[in-house]
């Protein structure tokens, strides 16, 4: 718990980032941190331990904790990404931003029947792991769960994506 303690130090919080009124959660002095990288990654994937098959990670920041999950699980790894970037994309779902909407797609290549853990570094209003969640199972595949580095609490993401872990909280 020491450990986790002083990982969740290294996160800092910029005001104003990317407009005004916004309080960004800065991962990158954490991820710098050899201590850190690790048992948060650890921390991530520890509950879920026998229960997924792969891992998934949402564009941009998530790809990054997913694939130390990956390594540290032992397992692969699986992207959704951002439209137009994935060569075929087997699904897309829309989902809604602050202001205007966004698209993720993922390609469908895993066995069928496939327990997928998804993660993510922050969780705010929960859209973006909500549609994590909607690909993975339009692909026919099992959220084994949902694990996330940081939540932004009061923001009511959490009742929006249903059962989530996460390692630290505001
Ligand atoms: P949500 O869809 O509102 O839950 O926003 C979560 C997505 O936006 C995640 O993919 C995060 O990478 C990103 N995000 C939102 N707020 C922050 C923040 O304070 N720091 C880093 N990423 C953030």
């Amino acid at each position: 718990a020491t450990a986790l303690a002083r990982a969740e130090s290294l996160i800092r919080s910029i005001p104003d980032h990317p407009e005004p009124g916004i309080l960004f959660r800065d991962i990158t002095p954490l991820l710098a941190d050899a201590e850190g990288l690790r048992v948060t990654t650890e921390a991530l994937v520890e509950p879920f331990a026998g229960s997924f098959d792969v891992i998934a990670g949402i564009e941009a920041r998530g790809f990054i904790l997913a694939a130390a999950a990956a390594i540290v699980a032992g397992t692969g790894l699986v992207p959704i990404r951002k439209a137009g970037k994935l060569p075929q994309p087997a699904a897309a779902v829309d989902y809604a931003l602050e202001y205007g909407t966004a698209t993720i797609e993922m390609h469908d290549d895993l066995p069928a029947g496939s327990r997928i853990l998804l993660i993510d570094d922050v969780l705010a209003t929960g859209g973006t792991l909500a549609a994590g969640r909607r690909i993975v199972e339009q692909l026919g595949y099992t959220v084994a769960g949902v694990s996330v580095l940081f939540e932004i609490a009061g923001l009511g993401g959490r009742d929006f994506v249903g059962d989530v872990h996460t390692v630290f909280s505001s």
